[in-house]
């Protein structure tokens, strides 16, 4: 802290009516003007708006604030809105404290506005006491190393390439496997365009492959993560021939794709019998062969009748699979490449009889609903199933399998449905990235996708800061849709490249002088961001922990751990959570 006089102004927000429909603003107001050091307190209806920011400045201008509260939403939605608010005041934007009477209060006891606006005079009563006894802190920031990494391939990881070269930032792109090009390579034509997909990739990889601003290494992985977003130091391996390098890179675009659902043996005979068959390897058979007389020849018999079977691998619950583990979400892509292969597969073999065993159809997105009309055209027989009872698949004599299943179109009435062929609406799992998962320590959803820190504010950012997402890697997603989320995670790379990297003051502190040596600091800390050092001045008899600044996250699991408590979190001092206590009760 410093010694100026401090002078502490709280503004509470109405959010529209999300709060002040239940918390009494004007009572939490006239609370608040009597709390210590409290020179200024009003309400207004939003303030995070451009008004109620105003609200702030002027204020700050006219009572002289130098410690702000906000009572409103919680503070990972504004609490960067409002620090800019004090920065652009020259006020240090750690002297900002955000309580949240919105889910805290008006929205979880929304039927008991008495204790609503209670427990909100308790929480900006608490915020205040904090803030009074702040320390002053600063961030560090730091001028990156304008060089990224792309991680994959495929269409995301090429398209973000080219779209971080072309702002004239380096970019070096890995791929594990020996071929560019990803999953794109196993698709024919794409929806809504029809383009051919071996065309539009091969197009994207010349690009990619002649600028001089991206390395292309294949055969390579990454095998070593350390350092702070702006400054990696990341070890890549390759296999052909093979070697190992270290590049120091700003950001990195994890484009690590998917893998299709493989069925386990046995699940609609799926390996037991050659006409069971995946939708991928079914796009590429129909690709590499010609119908004749009306028929696709499989096995070297006319495929008289087809059976698309929907949401194999995904959508599942425990109540009609029995595996170890189930993909409760939705592909989202496998409802549209059916119908948009049916129909292929209609106008290639004319002769062929068309079902499709679906649950629900999704064909979602600009223009899809398209495919299911053009199917439907097709004499194509929808059967509903739901999850209750799932499609029955046996052998049979005159047509090889016989589908038994309960039409939910038809009030539940059984259906048998005899077919030459069935070809399997496999979803999309993510691919197996777990060394990836490990070094990086990116998180990940229950899906097993990679995490965006908030799918509509921060989609494509991770929770570790320089780690973007493109693609599939995050879930499910169609190849336009993967392109614009590539593009996304490069223009983030730029703006880190172009801004700079703010790390955040409030992180720990270690009274190193009284460490005992315990070394538990070292080991519980999840960031890697404590070491020991020898320090004869301070202990001839072991070495004390110490801390790299910069790569600490703040998150105060040493603080609690330290059986010394010598380890100190700033901004979240014992004093200062003893203070919001007190102020509380
Ligand atoms: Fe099932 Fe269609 Fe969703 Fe795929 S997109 S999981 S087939 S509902
Ligand atoms: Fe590590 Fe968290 Fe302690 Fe920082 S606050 S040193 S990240 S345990
Ligand atoms: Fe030192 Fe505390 Fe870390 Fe033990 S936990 S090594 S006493 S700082």
């Amino acid at each position: 802290m410093t010694d100026e006089e401090i002078k502490t102004g709280v503004f509470i927000c109405h959010c529209g009516g999300n709060i002040s429909d239940v918390v009494d603003c004007a009572a939490v107001v006239e609370m608040a003007k009597n709390l210590p050091k409290v020179v200024h307190a009003e309400e207004y209806i939003f303030m995070c708006s451009d008004a109620g920011q105003a609200l702030i400045k002027n204020a700050i201008d006219e009572k002289g604030l130098n410690r702000v509260v906000v009572a409103a939403c919680p503070p990972s939605l504004h609490e960067m809105t409002f620090k800019k608010v004090l920065e652009s005041k020259d006020v240090n934007p750690y002297y900002f404290e955000q309580a949240n009477i919105r889910e805290h209060c008006s929205w979880i006891h929304k039927n008991n506005p008495k204790e609503a606006t209670k427990k909100s005079s308790g929480l900006v009563s608490s915020a205040v006491a904090k803030i009074n006894i702040q320390m002053e802190l600063f961030s560090t920031h730091i001028d990156p190393v304008v060089h990224s990494l792309v991680i994959g391939g495929g269409v995301s990881g090429l398209r973000a390439a080219k779209d971080i070269a072309r702002r004239n930032i380096q970019v070096t792109l890995i791929e594990k496997t020996a071929i560019l090009g990803g999953r794109m390579n196993d698709l024919d034509t794409l929806y809504p365009t029809g383009d051919k997909a071996k065309e539009l990739i091969g197009e994207l990889i010349k690009e990619v492959k002649t600028d001089n601003r991206i390395t292309v290494l294949t055969n390579t992985e990454m095998t070593n993560f350390e350092g702070v977003v702006g400054d990696y130091k990341i070890e890549l391996t390759s296999s052909d021939p093979p070697s190992t390098r270290e590049v120091n890179i700003g950001a990195v675009v994890l484009a690590t794709g998917f893998k299709p659902y493989e069925p386990p043996e046995g699940e609609y005979l799926y390996k037991k019998s050659p006409n069971v068959v995946t939708l991928p390897d079914f796009i590429k058979y129909m690709e590499n062969n010609e119908s004749e007389n009306g028929y696709l020849m499989w096995e070297g018999k006319p495929v008289r009748r087809t059976a698309f079977i929907h949401c194999v691998g995904s959508r599942e619950e425990e109540i009609g699979h029995q595996k170890e583990r189930m993909n409760a979400y939705c592909s989202r892509v496998c409802c549209t490449s059916i119908m948009h292969t049916a129909a292929e597969l209609k106008e290639k073999c004319p002769e062929t009889y068309l079902y499709s065993i679906f649950r629900d159809i999704r064909t979602y997105g600009h223009n899809h609903e398209a495919y299911n009309e053009v199917a439907s055209e097709t004499d194509m027989l929808f059967v509903r199933y739901n999850l209750r009872n799932l499609p029955q698949v046996t052998k049979s004599d005159e047509f090889p399998f016989k589908i038994q299943v309960k039409d939910q179109l038809l009030d539940h009435l059984e259906l048998e449905i005899f077919v030459d062929l069935i070809v399997l609406g496999v979803g999309i799992e993510p691919e197996a990235i777990d060394d990836i998962v490990e070094l990086t320590r990116v998180s990940r959803g229950t899906d097993g996708f990679l995490k965006e820190i908030h799918p509509k504010l921060r989609p494509v950012e991770t929770s570790v800061d320089g780690i973007l997402l493109a693609g599939t890697a995050q879930a499910p997603l169609t190849s336009t849709e993967a392109t614009i989320h590539a593009s996304a995670a490069a223009a983030k790379v730029a703006v880190i490249m172009a801004k700079g990297v703010s790390i955040s003051g409030e992180i720990a502190e270690i009274d190193s002088e009284e460490c005992h040596g315990c070394g538990i600091c070292i080991k519980i800390c999840p960031y890697e961001a404590i070491s020991f050092e020898d320090k004869p001045e301070i202990s001839t008899a072991h070495p004390v922990a110490v801390l790299a600044e910069l790569l600490c996250k703040g998150c105060g699991t040493c603080v609690s751990a330290c059986p010394s408590g010598i380890i100190t979190a700033k901004g979240y001092t014992d004093e200062q959570i003893n203070a919001q206590i007190d102020a509380i009760f």
